[in-house]
């Protein structure tokens, strides 16, 4: 979590942090604050928005030419001026920013007590930079030399900036987890978290590797290290994303937006990958491993959140398509339970930043058994696309709103491509079914765009229920993950309690919690178990629930049963939910808005999960 922009050269520093935070405030938003170095080490922070730091600045002297910015997602000490970052060394020489988590600060805390250091946060990244404070007095020691023996005994995951007073001429940036990424311009160099505060200066970036770290000079060059003092050769690319993605465009909110984009975002997951005329699918990966796929005993899919929701689903999928077995994880729990996995399985590991942490310790310990890793992600570049060794990008673009809409239904596109493709690759769905669902396939961007259209029915749904206090969501087959991640949106954004549940499992427990002050969000589109989602809504209403239906257009059963129906274009039941979640993901926001939530921010989370 939390955002990192830095920045020498020859420009004002400070406009390009406090712009480069604002960008990556989707990953954090407890604090903000910038050090500055121009002869003075001066740092600015503030609890709460970038906005609430520049207010704080205000019209202080902020002219220097390097400095380091910070937005924080606090995990070790409360979201205070005090534990925002920069954090100073004791003799107020040194400045880091920091994202992830030190494991081991408490027993390197008390040593640095021990030896005579006050600590004025209660953060773990205090610690580091006193650490490397400690290191570097010792004889000849620099400071790029101080950070590196220092992040040898450091146990955790980070991203860090640091910099030192009477030193203009340097920046030292490392990584381990959580991802950097170095901006080379003219004479002058940037680091962020990702490359939104960089792409309006330059294109060429370098992705500093795990365990690696930057010495970044300001007379134009820098240098590659590993923790292990190995000079390495940088790689530099050319950054493909554009300035209007990262933009809202007219919108209110990125989450808008990016809800709006789906039509756009599944076409391009799409795109060069199936061709329904033809009859072809083709995900590169799948092509490369697909022997071992095929062999495989099973496909175990490790995710989070959102991701775990599109994983869920593809159970459903290729179970039914490819009629091989699968397994659903939750990454967080995979590693501390002793899963049985060896080198006959093949994990698919689903992450919309290909950063999350949990996941990542999942590929770990699947890769260490002998696993092959089929990553699915839409961050080019990110840590697990670097790891996996097969994957599909999701070409979703960038994904600012911290609760997930296009990179959920791009997921799901390409995993309900991988079903097909192997199911066509076994021979376990028949050719013609194959030109069936693909031709349906290549409708679902112009089906999502016209279920955008119901924004304005969607809205009215949205007043009369945004007072509730509670939300049932209920699908069954494909469309019950779909009601796990409405459920979920609603939960995240307008912080109404809400669950997913298996249509037929009400009856097992939740039924209790209805009566008529109980919307229930019913997703009734399959044609198969149509009969059965209709005897659910009778049982709904029988107990005086308030039935929000999601039907297809024309329906006439439910539509005589249900309180409201959203009627969406018809599609094949395995695709439905590319065109189900859409009107869920409108029914949060609208009801987030009208209750005055920050939907782009939502409280307590952050957009990419970098810690454990
Ligand atoms: N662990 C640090 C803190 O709590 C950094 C958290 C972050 O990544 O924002 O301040």
């Amino acid at each position: 979590m939390c955002g990192i922009v830095a920045y020498i050269g020859t420009r004002e520093a400070y406009p390009i942090l406090i712009k480069g935070l604002q960008r990556l405030e989707y990953r954090g938003y407890d604090s903000a604050g910038v050090a500055l170095l121009n002869g003075d080490l001066n740092v600015y922070k503030k609890a709460g928005k970038v906005v609430d730091l520049e207010a704080y600045v205000g019209a202080q002297d902020t002219h220097a030419t390097m400095g380091i910015g910070h937005t924080r997602w606090a995990t070790h000490g409360v979201p205070n001026d005090c534990n925002a970052h920069p954090h100073l060394s004791y003799s107020g020489n040194l400045a880091l920013i920091h994202n992830g988590i030190i494991e081991n600060y408490e027993s390197l805390k008390t040593e640095l007590q021990r030896r005579g250091y006050l600590f004025q946060s209660d953060t773990d990244t205090e610690v580091l930079v006193n650490l490397i404070e400690e290191i570097k007095k010792q004889e000849g020691v620099e400071l790029e030399d101080a950070v590196r023996i220092a992040l040898n005994e450091v146990v955790g995951a980070y991203a860090i900036v640091v910099m030192e007073k009477g030193k203009e001429d340097k920046l030292i940036a490392a990584r381990k987890g959580s991802p950097l990424v170095i901006g080379i311009g003219e004479n002058e160099f940037f680091v962020a978290s990702d490359a939104s505060p960089i792409i309006e200066f330059t294109k060429n970036v370098v992705y500093l590797e795990d365990q690696e770290y930057a010495v970044i000079n300001r007379d134009g060059h820098f240098t590659l290290k590993t923790l292990g003092n190995v000079e390495t050769t940088p790689s530099i690319q050319k950054l493909e994303m554009n300035l209007e993605a990262i933009e809202k465009g007219g919108f209110d909110h990125f989450m808008l937006k990016e809800i709006y984009e789906q039509p756009r975002a599944v076409a391009d997951a799409l795109r060069g990958r199936m061709s329904a005329s033809g009859g072809w699918i083709k995900l590169g990966g799948v092509v490369e491993y697909e022997k071992r796929i095929l062999n495989a005993d099973r496909l175990l899919i490790a995710a989070c959140g959102t991701s775990w929701h599109s994983g869920l689903l593809a159970e459903y999928l290729i179970e039914d398509v490819a009629r091989m077995s699968v397994e659903v994880e939750y990454a967080s729990e995979f590693r501390y339970r002793n899963p049985v996995v060896d080198h006959e399985d093949v994990m698919i590991a689903i992450s919309q930043s290909g950063e999350t942490a949990d996941t990542l310790a999942a590929i770990e310990l699947a890769k260490e058994r002998g696993a092959l890793i089929y990553g699915i992600c839409n961050v080019i570049g990110s840590s697990i696309a670097r790891v996996s060794h097969a994957g599909s990008y999701t070409h979703a673009g960038p994904e600012i709103g911290v609760a997930s809409t296009k990179a959920f239904s791009t997921q799901v596109a390409i995993l309900t491509l991988m079903a097909l493709q192997i199911g066509e690759a076994k021979g376990t769905i028949p050719t013609s079914r194959l030109r069936e669902i693909l031709f349906e396939l290549e409708n679902i961007p112009a089906k999502i765009e016209e279920t955008l259209k119901l924004n304005d029915q969607i809205l009215e749904i949205a007043k009369t229920y945004k007072d509730a206090t509670n939300f049932l969501y209920l699908g069954r087959g494909v469309n019950f993950p779909v009601a796990l991640e409405g459920a979920l949106k609603l939960k995240e954004i307008s912080y109404i309690h809400a669950e997913g549940y298996p249509a037929a499992e009400m009856k097992h427990g939740p039924i209790a919690l209805i009566d008529e002050n109980m919307p229930v969000v019913i997703l009734a589109t399959n044609r198969s178990a149509y009969e059965k989602i209709v005897s659910n809504v009778q049982e709904v209403k029988a107990r005086k629930g308030k039935v929000i239906a999601i039907v297809n257009k024309g329906d006439r059963q439910i539509k005589g049963l249900a309180d409201h129906v959203i009627e969406v274009p018809e599609t094949e039941d395995i695709l439905a939910p590319l065109v189900t979640i859409v009107p869920l993901q409108l029914l949060s926001y609208h009801i987030a808005i009208l209750r005055g939530c920050n939907v782009d921010q939502p409280r307590n989370l952050a957009k990419s999960v970098t810690v454990e």
